[in-house]
């Protein structure tokens, strides 16, 4: 089979991308695949094409609702019909259609919960399935950022299903990550196909910024410096309204903020209208970012440093998909340590809200927590359907589900040492950043990192001072309602 003719045939490109074609092949072929691809290179392609190709519908495993949903739309408008996505957004009746029909499908979009339902699964098992395709698969990895608990049952699902062959798809994972989602996703021989993380167009800068009023004045500084879009990161909820806040008074530009604790819908809003280039400026937790496949973000600020270095890699590397010069910036400040060492623990439970978690998974439905607490909660949850067959009491579950979180612990706390030393270096960022992923620097930017001699040029992207759009009432009330603006006429 001629692959380029496929490729040109179904997407219209003359040529793969670097990285593509081997993945596509080794799929083919029958093989379980690792693809460590950097954001931007194309890898949907990776699988959309095996699954035009194929006989069966190819199952991608995504945590995102957003993200498939806006591959579903992508690929409808591009004249498939056999694609949908199988989630909560769906009316029951288009559920259960899509549900009745799975045969007719090529490519099924589904969160590892959905995949799990039961009536789900047991259509699921009647009909071929041609790959199974876990994307964000670091999310496996309880040692890496983002973990999900729901991802750690799909070695089982797939066993089930009759172990088709296995992409799992990544942008940023340590090689220990890189290990552990081969481990749990129980595809050990896996052809390994990984990329360097490096992304040459992106820039990358440590500002010494010990107060509050510094730190505004250099965000101010490169939002001046930038005509973009950007995203600046915090490490709570909090700090990133008030920003927000801060920054509608005082930067032309128009500023939302987005976190875990605002309704699906507020989010989704947000996120539409930045990608509809509506809005210039997200402040947000690290709630903010996968699968958004916006090309022109120029530069990505990090307010609190961060906590694991791959996960930074991921925020930063959500500048500059164009190829175009980018910027990344992390604001330091002594006194942000205790804030990054509370982080590390916030999530664990103590042994009476163990023994309640245990209490809560007796019933079937999972309460409805919010954030890192669900979080806690699932993966409680999972380890004591991997423990109750053996008949332990509750101290000992107790006492295994502590030992976990210490570990946890334990590596957040070493990964956060190594954030830490990097933020100290005097040496290359960029190479240092490589050598986590054990990766060498082979050709080195001019604009590397601030260590390499790095200097913003004032005025070399003017910024353009763009009015707040008035012409669309219904979103401006919608944000102004957002973020409390309408309280004392600000905006
Ligand atoms: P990633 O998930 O790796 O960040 P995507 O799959 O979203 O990237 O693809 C990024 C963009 O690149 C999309 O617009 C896609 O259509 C385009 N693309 C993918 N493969 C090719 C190719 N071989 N030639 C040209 N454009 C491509």
């Amino acid at each position: 089979m001629n692959l380029e003719q496929e490729l040109h045939k179904w997407f219209g490109y003359h040529s793969f991308r670097s990285g593509q074609k081997e993945v596509i092949e080794a799929l083919v072929e029958g093989n379980d695949v690792f693809a460590m691809l950097p954001t931007g290179t194309g890898k949907s392609i990776c699988y959309q094409l095996p699954a035009r190709i194929t006989e069966g519908v190819t199952l991608v495993i995504s945590p995102l609702l957003s993200l498939m949903e806006d591959q579903v739309q992508q690929l409808k408008s591009n004249g498939w019909k056999d694609v949908a996505a199988l989630s909560s957004f769906l009316s029951k009746g288009a559920k259960e259609r899509i549900i009745k029909q799975l045969h007719l499908y090529k490519l099924l979009f589904l969160s590892p919960e959905m995949v799990q339902h039961p009536v789900v699964f047991k259509r699921l098992k009647q009909v071929k399935v041609s790959y199974f395709v876990v994307d964000e698969a670091h999310c496996i990895s309880q040692w890496g950022h983002d973990f999900r608990p729901d991802f750690l049952r799909l070695s089982d699902v797939k066993h089930q299903l009759g172990n088709p062959p296995c992409l799992a798809l990544t942008a940023t994972a340590t090689p220990a990550v890189q290990q552990d989602i081969l481990t749990q996703l129980s595809i050990d021989e896996a052809v390994t196909i990984v990329h360097s993380v490096d992304r040459p167009n992106i820039s990358i800068s440590v500002e010494q910024t010990p107060t509050v009023k510094d730190k505004l004045e250099v965000i101010r500084g490169i939002i001046e410096r930038h005509s973009g879009a950007g995203i600046i990161y915090f490490s709570s909820r909090l700090w990133s309204e008030q920003i927000a806040r801060e920054l509608m008074l005082n930067v032309k530009k128009r500023v939302a903020f987005y976190h875990g604790g605002m309704s699906n819908e507020d989010r989704i809003l947000i996120q539409q209208q930045f990608m509809a280039g509506e809005l210039d400026l997200i402040c947000s937790t690290s709630a903010f970012g996968m699968g958004i496949n916006k090309q022109d973000i120029r530069f990505v600020i990090h307010y609190h440093y961060p906590q694991q270095i791959a996960s930074y890699v991921q925020e930063i590397g959500r500048a500059g998909r164009d190829g175009l010069a980018s910027s990344a910036y992390v604001l330091f400040s002594e006194e942000d340590k205790g804030l990054a060492r509370s982080l590390m623990t916030h999530d664990h439970p103590s042994k009476d809200e163990i023994i309640q978690m245990i209490q809560d998974c007796q019933t079937t439905e999972v309460p409805s927590y919010g954030g890192d607490v669900a979080t806690a909660h699932r993966f409680v949850r999972f380890l004591l359907e991997r423990f109750k067959k053996r008949n332990r009491t509750v101290d000992d579950f107790v006492s295994i589900v502590e030992s976990h979180f210490q570990q946890r612990e334990r590596i957040k706390a070493k990964e956060l040492y190594l954030v830490e030393e990097w933020l100290q270096t005097k040496e290359c960022r960029r190479e240092r950043l490589l050598s986590f992923f054990s990766e060498q620097l082979t050709s080195r930017p001019v604009r590397c990192c601030d260590n390499c001699g790095l200097k913003d040029q004032p005025g070399e992207q003017a910024s353009a001072i763009i009015a707040v759009d008035q012409t669309v009432p219904h979103w401006r009330e919608r944000l102004a309602l957002l973020c409390h603006q309408s309280k004392g006429g600000r905006g």
